[in-house]
């Protein structure tokens, strides 16, 4: 009796404390000093239904966006959630329309002192490219969280209701504001301008290569330990507000044999291109002599994960380095730069600041 009571009295004296942990470690608990989370829903895998227990050959963005909350009702011990169903896709549908819908709401939701944060549940095929042209577009500190899943809401052990935890309990987290974008995924916090989908069907698929995560969660305690050094949201000078649809800017994959007709046929029905060239941004000869006769912006990434482009590397004088962004990055900085003041001086600085 005597053991039992003690028993008794030590569960209380853990269950009184957990709060206080939850809140002060790291100065992140999951329980944060109010506001309400947004959930955008846009589709992907997270919302993607199939045959009971299969990870493959399932329909994505089939669940609602109150559906995904339904699923987790620890939701509600972080934040108050309210949701918005922005659309319903797989990733590979998101449009230049889906983004500006989604960065102008962002923007007008912000101001209200009520909403701390947002999180934005999207496909991973194309999670990094949104990621990047919100980080250039949204003007807010408050955190902007994106997150999805590898497995649809219907497999065994989906990993879609614990990546939308963590991402809530980021998003109502002090430490993740002034941060940029950012993507929560299998417990890693990674900046928007360097994060990649690096599998196909792991659901460790999203990562930052030699740059790395910046933070990690564990249930709903939140750890960042960098931040991005690269001009972001509020420091940013695009400005959306009045655009209907961005420039059109083609990428070009370079590869042996690279038919360099292709660079002709995408020139003549886009604004700007930018090229994934083999190591250090580099072509043939046959791909140099059309690139030097181009008349539209030209950008130079690779289709190498990790390094930099420098100007040093370039084989043709009008075009501009990327830098270390990919070339799906490079391609959204550019659409964002023709908006703008285009000419040579302005892309190079563009693509040393962002
Ligand atoms: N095809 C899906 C999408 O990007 C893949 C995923 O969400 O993991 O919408």
């Amino acid at each position: 009796m005597k053991k039992l009571m003690v028993l008794a009295l030590c569960i209380l004296l853990v269950m009184s404390l957990v709060p206080v942990l939850a809140e002060t470690a790291d100065g992140a608990g999951g329980q944060q000093n109010g506001g309400k989370i947004i959930v955008l829903a846009t589709g992907g895998t997270i919302a993607g239904v199939g045959e009971a227990g299969k990870t493959a050959g399932y329909i994505p963005g089939a669940l609602t966006a109150d559906e995904l909350l339904f699923a987790v009702p620890q939701l509600a011990e972080v934040a108050p959630i309210e949701a918005i169903q922005i659309c319903n896709v797989n990733s590979d549908d998101i449009t230049d329309e889906i983004w500006l819908t989604l960065a102008n709401k962002i923007n007008e939701l912000a101001a209200d002192p009520d909403v701390k944060g947002f999180v934005i549940t999207h496909g991973t095929d194309t999670m990094e490219e949104t990621a990047y042209f919100l980080n250039l577009t949204v003007k807010t500190d408050k955190p902007v969280v994106l997150t999805g899943s590898m497995r649809p809401a219907t497999s065994i052990s989906a990993d879609g209701p614990m990546n939308l935890y963590e991402a809530v309990c980021v998003a109502a987290s002090d430490e993740a504001v002034g941060k940029g974008v950012l993507i929560v995924f299998s417990d890693r916090i990674f900046a928007a301008r360097s994060v990649t989908k690096t599998s196909t069907y792991n659901v460790m698929a999203i990562s930052a290569g030699e740059m790395g995560a910046i933070g990690v969660v564990r249930d709903n305690v939140v750890f960042l330990y960098e931040s991005p050094s690269k001009k972001h949201t509020t420091e940013t000078e695009f400005d959306i507000a009045g655009l209907s649809a961005l420039p059109k800017v083609s990428i070009l994959y370079f590869s042996v044999g690279a038919d360099p007709e292709l660079l002709r046929f995408a020139a003549e029905r886009a604004d700007g291109l930018v090229i994934a060239g083999a190591g250090a941004g580099e072509f043939s000869k046959e791909w140099v002599e059309v690139i030097n006769g181009l008349s539209i912006p030209v950008v130079i990434s690779s289709r190498i994960d990790d390094g930099v482009i420098t100007r040093d590397n370039l084989l043709c004088g009008n075009t501009v380095a990327a830098n270390n962004l990919s070339p799906q990055k490079a391609a959204i900085l550019l659409q964002l730069a023709l908006t703008g003041n285009v000419g040579q001086e302005y892309l190079e600085r563009l693509f040393l600041q962002y």
